[in-house]
């Protein structure tokens, strides 16, 4: 599928321009950024954003669509590398994945906080909750997904949706925010029990509506905005997730022991098992709209870490030439998938702010993990 067919040659002469003024431009800017990097501040708050499925490819797919920048990844001021294989196969779900980077553990596909030996690693959710740190946490999907779910619950299979429903009433995080309604009302996963009843029964705030969520601050909050998963950008503005950041942002600026926030831009995942590459591109918008939410609230909130990954990459996407004689003139770009399932490849962890620099290396997905279990709790 070849995008920006139309003024393909404009756009790209555009494009081709940028190159060349990026070598100009681009570096010493790059290089001002990481000298501003904060390098022994302590971390007090931490934001974890993770685009679902979002390769390299994915990132410059976005760039490209925005004549190469600025984006939000260009102001990153350190990149690292995360190797994203699970305990039991090179290629990752977000359920193995997501436990990783909320436990520290591998795991096999599929189990959502829980070992393959059946043991319940520690989470961040827990860890949070014993030092009195408030956690938030954010999807495009919804709530009892794997990538929010690996930081609340533990369950033998992503789809046992009681347990997971019953372990995040248990941990109360103070913001869990997303889709998901009929998962707590349909019977079919709650076994008969209202469980939005029930959780409000245990204290939560429940909102229905975004601007519901927008208007309290009464924590712990639980907030179903859709019966399925909240849609994709392309049924609705691409606000959503920096909106919902930053009023969490609000929430928690107040709490003097800092914060954790994760926040998921899930839908890059199903646009690129689509192989859509135009979904694609207005779930990266969304994203990359949060991204900025979260530079920019580190630039006046000293000791926050930003850290923005992905789990794994979907799609196998590689950008080729629209002309496949590359060595002719512009003729656009060919988004192309190998695969409408996930891929091996790693993923790239743009960090930014307090001991950002810790993240700028090669590593294993657990020491993710690691280094915030080190410099927040
Ligand atoms: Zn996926």
């Amino acid at each position: 599928m070849i995008i920006f067919a139309s003024e393909t040659f404009c756009i790209m002469k555009k494009i081709v321009l940028f190159l060349l003024m990026s070598a100009l431009v681009v570096s010493p800017a790059f290089a001002r950024e990481k000298e501003k990097a904060p390098k022994n501040e302590k971390v007090k708050n931490v934001i974890l954003l993770i685009g679902d499925g979002m390769g390299l490819a994915h990132v410059a797919t976005w760039m490209i669509s925005q004549d190469y920048g600025p984006t939000a990844f260009d102001r990153a001021q350190f990149v690292g590398v995360s190797k994203t294989y699970s305990a039991n196969n090179r290629v990752t779900d977000s359920a193995a994945s997501a436990t990783t980077m909320a436990t520290g553990h591998k795991t096999n596909n599929g189990m959502l906080g829980m070992l393959p030996d059946g043991t319940e690693p520690e989470n961040i959710g827990e860890l949070a909750r014993a030092k009195g740190i408030p956690m938030g946490l954010i999807a495009t999907s919804y709530v009892l997904d794997a990538t929010p779910g690996a930081f609340y619950a533990h369950a033998a299979n992503r789809g046992h949706f009681k347990d997971i429903m019953e372990d995040l009433i248990a941990l109360k995080p103070a913001v869990l925010v997303g889709g998901g309604r009929r998962y707590f009302t349909d019977e079919k996963y709650t076994g008969g029990e209202n469980m939005i009843d029930k959780a409000v029964q245990a204290g939560f705030t429940y909102c229905e509506t975004p601007e519901q969520f927008y208007e309290t601050e009464a924590t712990p909050i639980l907030g179903l905005f859709s019966e399925g998963s909240y849609p994709m950008v392309i049924e609705r503005d691409s606000d959503f997730l920096a909106d919902a950041l930053n009023h969490t942002l609000d929430i928690f600026g107040k709490s003097k022991k800092g914060f954790f926030i994760m926040a998921e831009g899930s839908h890059i995942d199903h646009a690129a098992h689509a192989n859509n590459a135009e979904q694609m591109v207005f779930e990266m918008e969304e994203f990359d709209k949060a991204v900025n939410a979260a530079f920019d609230y580190a630039d006046t909130h000293k000791g926050t870490l930003v850290i923005v990954t992905a789990d794994h990459e979907t799609g196998g996407v590689t950008l080729l030439s629209g002309d496949r004689d590359y060595t002719k003139g512009e003729s656009g770009i060919n988004v192309t998938y190998s695969t409408n399932g996930h891929s091996g490849s790693p993923v790239l962890i743009y960090s930014y702010g307090a001991s950002a620099w810790k993240f700028g290396r090669v590593m294993e997905n657990t020491a993710i993990f690691d280094q915030i279990k080190e410099l927040l709790f």
